[in-house]
């Protein structure tokens, strides 16, 4: 059996909770689906913003959140945490109780999440103590509230993994991970740092002249894959005069060599449009090179990212 890998990478669930940083097991899937471990930071970023889409789109659609913080050495506490209304209008909460004592034993018995019936006096009395900070973490099930006996547990409590992070939603949240736009167009997934088309994800180009020179380097490549830079002169309306494939000058003659006019035309245009708001220092620091040349005092070298060979 192989040892259990895991990966650093981001997940999400639709456009609604995330990107979030987490560990992940990419053997470990249920109905397809991740089961990430995040750092307590990270709990605390989901908490708000389930409570959020709870806020908005009413708590019974959403399982929402929650992180309490006490020490040790705390005396048990109770916190009440509000859900919103059930149909009948009655106010929906649950109250949370913390024995701190006994929660580096044992979790399950050190915290309950019940229901609170309708008119109840419950009040939070919030964990005192000064030693190690402790904290727990949970989830109620608000989408099942009828179904949910009085004396029945109305949350999930998470139990810490041996790094410290938690796996909210394992095995029952829909957890994919999330992606990441390379400029040629191609969607990875955040771990994958290397495109197909040789760029990573790190090192996207930021400015518009540098995607506009990938951009013109994947239209060229359509017709001559081996292209790995060009020469552009920008002495009138900028045009690719020159095209290589590493030192070797690929022919743009449109009657011998590989490309038509249609191709170098669109490789023109991604060119021009990306230049007619930029500035000479803008060519510099997007990469292209001024190449010295008796015949135009404005040739550059643009060079393409080329694909990794396997
Ligand atoms: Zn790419």
């Amino acid at each position: 059996m192989s040892k259990r890998q895991t990966i650093d990478t981001r997940v999400c669930i639709d456009d609604r909770l995330g990107p979030y940083d987490a560990k992940v097991d990419p053997t470990n899937l249920w109905n397809g689906f991740l089961s990430p471990h995040f750092t307590l930071d990270t709990v605390r970023k989901l908490s708000a913003r389930t409570l959020e889409i709870a806020d908005e789109d009413g708590f019974d659609c959403m399982e929402t959140v929650h992180v309490i913080d006490g020490c040790a050495d705390s005396p048990s506490s109770v916190h009440v945490i509000e859900g919103g209304t059930d149909r009948d209008g009655n106010r929906q909460r649950v109250a949370v109780h913390v024995r701190w004592p006994v929660i580096d034993e044992d979790l399950d018995q050190a915290v309950s999440i019940f229901k609170v019936r309708p008119g109840a006096e419950l009040r939070t009395t919030e964990p005192a103590g000064e030693g190690e900070p402790r904290a727990v973490v949970f989830v109620v099930r608000w989408e099942w509230w009828d179904d949910i006996e009085g004396g029945e547990q109305a949350g999930v409590v998470y139990q810490p993994d041996d790094k410290g992070r938690y796996a909210v939603g394992a095995w029952s949240w829909w957890w994919r991970y999330a992606g990441w736009w390379c400029v040629c167009g191609a969607n990875s997934d955040w771990h994958e740092t290397e495109c197909l088309c040789g760029l990573t994800r790190d090192g996207q180009p930021k400015t518009p002249l540098g995607i506009a020179a990938v951009k013109a380097g994947l239209a060229l490549r359509t017709l001559a894959p081996g292209a790995t830079s060009a020469l552009v002169d920008l002495t009138d309306l900028a045009r690719v005069c020159t095209v290589f494939a590493g030192d070797t000058e690929i022919d743009t003659a449109d009657d011998t060599g590989p490309f038509d006019t249609e191709t170098l035309g669109w490789a023109d245009r991604i060119l021009r449009d990306a230049l007619d708001d930029a500035s000479p220092a803008d060519l510099g620091a997007a990469g292209w090179e001024h190449v010295p040349d008796e015949e135009s005092a404005r040739l550059y070298r643009i060079t393409f990212p080329v694909p990794p060979t396997h």
